[in-house]
């Protein structure tokens, strides 16, 4: 696979050497730094004609006349130029002697260090560091040197926010504009923007503090959309000038006064200096790889792997800020920043088992937007909550009528209405992170309300047929090259799924929590004789299989044209089969991503291996993979029939989705669901570690190239250490005050504290 990065250094850096202007938009997803409240791309400070900045702060959203809600592209505290005696250092004026940046995936810092040289050959050294607190979720950092190396000259250094940012990627049409600016003041050191965004008129202020080490005076004035402040001084050759810039970012999701927020965030920054809030920052940071960082022998694969899983990390901030994690979470513009079921089904395992919290708050974010689920399920004529297939920030289904299809051509877009399998992802997601955690609080007051109405929802989309049965009609599966179809497979078991769990769980409260039950049964107006309807639906819902196990997408799947695959690119990729046009791909097999295969991904029992065997040796040849998402579950899948190459091989295709820009489209923004996907290969595939109703069980099916896996999983308020070598498993409760039941090929242990398991 052609790497975006030439060099790699040790196993905590990304490292880019040399300057090469193409791969700059790809870098600029890939060294995006953040916390999960604000994020900013990893763009050089100081721009260059394709320079993209982005300023993604979570929750913030807006329309306009785009043709959805977007997250919308805030103002850039990072603007910077640079004059040295007049001429503009960049790399759209000067040379480029020499140039490396690297994002160190351990402390959360992105470092730069570019050496400009102009046409006498005078070389200018330009340094950076940058970040956004882990500790301090409202400020940035970043710190800029200055050398000259060859000669003394004049540098004028103007750092600015930039009040005129628009969101640029559009699927069609013009940029568009998503705020105004209110307010611009400079105050002292520190200069203050307002944007407001146009619909809600949510209120985002930026404010930098600018010092200088060297004692540099600054002029600074206001501009139309802009705040500059700048430093003019005489550089000495040979003598390193540096300044600190502080940023702050509040918005009035937040706080009501958002300036004086940002200046009280500024004064304590400047009051603690950034060496000590860099090192609180890296200190936290610290905290955070040890619980989930994971060591496996392979190195290239173990950095690949954190830079995966720093994405993760930066992609929800780690207090409830009422938000969830986009398709592309703030690296960029691509699909909105909408919250798509990406996010229940791949992201969200990731911080279950080593964020907990985190896990619960995106939860919440969903429990929160039940109301507007309920309003939406009624305005269709159903019951219970439709989930909808994209959000943002109001929980209504914010999908966009027209997109762009995958040869460039603008088509409509039915997955709002049809790609109902999101409420089968809500469901699961709950119960995974119940049945890893045991939050039982989270269960009796959001948890189950949310999953009886989810039943309910199904209950009545579903529809009865003359024999008996309940068919799912009109709906999209994960394959979107089919628009509309009767009883996709996927749809209807997670329907099933849903429905029997409401009953389950139906029993189980009145039986263990009477008083919810009655609480929730008045809230929801739910009886015993709705729930006992659920699992009668459920055991009649179609799902469709063939003699030899065979199961049908969807009804009369088998009927149409049989076109397979029969060429694959150097890197193991499908290649689209000749005479097959786009437009005609609904009258074929073919399949635009894992949609048979996720049931295994994400029912392993379920299912005998035989028949997922013969599942996924029919669906591989007619699955294109045109989502992210497809390798992760192809990759799962095959480990649970014991093909480990071939899991491999969807494992790489995984892991370096985005380090390799394996679908070109990186530059949009990180494929946050193959984030995830690929952690869940490690963990639940390779490793084979899985929460149980009462156990955790670990079953490792290590593939030939990896020998040693060793990580920690939350289970039940437990932090255990799983170290897997060759054919061993070694098992210890690191933290946590009971113990916990480890399952290994069968066989049950009980490990309490400070003991240690190994078994082969
Ligand atoms: C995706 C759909 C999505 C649509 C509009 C398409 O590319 O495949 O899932 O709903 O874009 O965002
Ligand atoms: C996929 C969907 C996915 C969406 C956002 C689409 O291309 O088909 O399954 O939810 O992208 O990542």
């Amino acid at each position: 696979m052609a790497g975006v990065l030439s060099t790699v250094g040790e196993d905590w850096s990304i490292i880019e050497e040399g300057l090469k202007r193409d791969r700059l938009p790809c870098l600029e997803t890939l060294f995006t730094v953040g916390n999960g409240y604000v994020c900013v791309r990893g763009v050089l400070e100081e721009g260059f004609y394709d320079c993209y900045p982005g300023t993604y702060i979570a929750g913030i959203y807006d329309k306009n006349t785009s043709v959805s809600w977007e997250l919308v592209n805030a103002p850039n505290p990072l603007g910077l130029e640079i004059r040295v005696d007049g001429v503009t250092l960049d790399i759209d004026t000067l040379g480029v002697a020499s140039h490396e940046r690297t994002l160190d995936l351990r402390g959360a810092v992105l470092r730069r260090r570019t050496v400009f040289v102009d046409d006498e050959g005078n070389r200018y050294e330009y340094a950076s560091r940058r970040f956004f607190s882990i500790v301090e979720l409202h400020l940035g950092v970043v710190v800029v040197e200055l050398r000259s190396l060859d000669r003394d000259c004049t540098v004028t250094l103007r750092k600015f926010t930039d009040g005129g940012t628009e969101n640029r990627v559009q699927p069609s049409g013009r940029p568009m504009g998503h705020y105004t600016v209110e307010r611009r003041s400079v105050r002292g050191a520190f200069s203050y923007l307002e944007a407001r965004t146009l619909d809600l008129g949510l209120r985002i202020g930026v404010a930098v503090g600018a010092v200088s080490e060297d004692g540099v005076k600054f002029k600074k004035w206001t501009e139309k959309d802009k705040v500059v402040q700048e430093f003019v001084f005489h550089a000495e050759r040979g003598r390193r000038y540096r300044f600190a810039f502080y940023l702050a970012v509040h918005t009035s999701r937040e706080t009501p006064d958002v300036k004086r927020a940002c200046f009280r965030s500024l004064e304590t920054a400047v009051e603690k200096g950034w060496r000590r809030l860099l090192s609180s920052h890296r200190r936290a940071w610290e905290e955070r790889w040890r619980t989930c960082d994971i060591y496996v022998d392979d190195a290239e694969v173990r950095r690949a792997l954190r830079f995966n899983m720093y994405h993760l990390l930066i992609s929800a901030p780690p207090v409830d800020m009422d938000v969830s994690v986009g398709a592309k979470a703030l690296t960029g513009e691509w699909y909105k920043g909408h919250v798509f079921w990406d996010t229940e089904v791949y992201v969200l395992p990731f911080f279950i088992y080593t964020q907990p919290r985190i896990a619960r708050n995106l939860l919440m974010y969903r429990y929160r937007r039940l109301d507007q689920a309920r309003e939406r399920a009624k305005r269709y004529g159903h019951r219970g909550a439709f989930w909808p297939w994209e959000s943002a920030l109001s929980g209504n289904d914010v999908t966009p009528k027209k997109w762009i299809n995958i040869d460039g051509t603008i088509i409509p877009v039915y997955t709002g209405e049809r790609e109902i399998h999101i409420c089968g992802a809500v469901v699961y997601a709950i119960w995974n992170y119940y049945t890893a955690t045991g939050d039982l609080d989270f269960m009796l007051n959001a948890g189950c309300e949310m999953i009886f109405e989810t039943a309910r929802f199904w209950a009545s989309r579903a529809t009865p047929t003359d024999d008996g049965g309940y068919h799912i009609r009109g709906v999209i599966g994960p394959n979107e090259f089919q628009e509309s179809v009767d009883n996709n497979a996927y749809t209807n078991f997670m329907a099933r799924f849903t429905l029997r769990l409401g009953h389950q769980l139906y029993r189980w409260l009145a039986e263990k929590h009477p008083g919810t039950m009655r609480r929730i049964s008045q809230k929801i107006s739910l009886s015993e004789g709705e729930a006992e309807e659920w699992l009668e639906i459920a055991e009649k819902i179609l799902f469709p299989i063939v003699d030899n196990g065979l199961i049908e997408e969807f009804e009369d799947y088998f009927e149409l044209k049989d076109v397979t695959v029969s060429e694959w690119d150097d890197e193991g990729r499908p290649l689209w089969p000749k005479g097959v046009r786009l437009s005609e791909v609904r009258g074929t097999q073919l399949v635009k991503q894992a949609d048979v295969v996720m049931l295994f991904h994400l029912f392993p029992d379920e299912f005998p291996k035989e028949q997922q065997r013969i599942n996924l040796e029919y669906y591989a040849r007619r699955t294109m993979h045109k989502s992210s998402l497809s390798p992760p579950s192809y990759a799962l899948a095959y480990l649970n029939v014991d093909m480990r190459e071939e899991a491999y091989h969807y494992f790489l295709f995984s892991l370096y989705t985005d380090l390799k820009n394996i679908y070109g489209n990186t530059q949009r923004g990180i494929h946050a669901a193959t984030l995830g996907g690929t952690w869940q290969i490690m963990v639940h595939g390779f490793a084979g570690v899985r929460a149980k109703a009462d156990c955790l069980s670990v079953n490792p099916r290590l593939p030939r190239k990896i020998n040693h896996i060793k990580l920690r999983v939350w289970y039940r308020k437990t932090l255990v250490e799983i170290e897997v070598k060759d054919e061993g498993v070694r098992a210890k409760v690191v933290k946590g005050k009971g113990g916990v039941t480890v399952e290994h090929r069968g066989n049950r242990y009980t490990l309490s504290k400070d003991e240690i398991l190994t078994v082969r």
